[in-house]
């Protein structure tokens, strides 16, 4: 174990996923972010609190965290992820309509987002990440054409649901421009935080 893997006795989670894990390292990162405050989330399944099935899962732990499993809380590989709210299938449509690479950690990816803008705080804080430049670095890097698109840079959220509106042709916007609209600082306003997941301690096995 690392040095930094200690928090006043406990172990941190991310710390011990990022530093036994293989793969792409920024990668690596936002998947231990999202385990790690899944996994501080006692009233459900890390399945549940991801999006991701156990097979899912097993294959991203097989992946970036070869020691993940006896790490995380655990979970089968039958276990599924609890029912979809009702945006959240087409949320995770249109990440992978824009998806840039076509690799498999973005149909996780795509999952894992989607269920975490679910919960109430920013979207960056709700991944776990550090910032809101990871998850900006990680849409640009992961759904890049949608991301592109955030050309006045709204809040994540914002985003994303508004696209969705206007998909379906809803009228979402009070103005039609943001600049005299009264719902500026719902949509624009900075979305400065704390970090909540980083220092999450290693569950404790039965
Ligand atoms: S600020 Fe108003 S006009 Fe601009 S995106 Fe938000 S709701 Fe729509």
């Amino acid at each position: 174990m690392t040095a930094l893997g200690d928090i006043g006795g406990a172990r941190s989670l991310y710390v011990e996923l990022v530093a036994y894990g293989a793969g792409d390292v920024f990668n690596r990162h936002i998947f231990a972010c999202a385990m790690t405050i899944a996994a501080g989330e006692p009233d459900r399944a890390l399945t549940e609190a991801l999006g991701l099935d156990g097979r899912r899962l097993a294959d991203l732990c097989a992946l970036h965290f070869p020691y993940g499993r006896a790490l995380l809380p655990a979970f089968d590989l039958e276990a599924g992820t609890g029912e979809d709210a009702i945006e959240e299938p087409d949320l995770r449509q249109l990440l992978l309509e824009h998806r840039t690479r076509g690799v498999i950690e973005e149909e996780w990816l795509a999952a894992i987002v989607a269920r975490r803008s679910l919960r109430p705080n920013h979207l960056w804080q709700d991944l776990g990440l550090f910032n809101r430049t990871d998850l900006s670095r990680l849409l640009d890097r992961h759904f890049e054409p949608l991301a592109r698109r955030n050309i006045q840079d709204m809040k994540w959220k914002k985003f994303f649901y508004r696209e969705l509106c206007r998909r379906d042709g809803v009228l979402v916007c009070k103005a039609p421009v943001c600049d005299v609209c009264s719902d500026y600082h719902h949509c624009f306003s900075d979305e400065e935080g704390e970090p909540l997941a980083r220092l999450q301690p290693v569950p404790l096995r039965a």
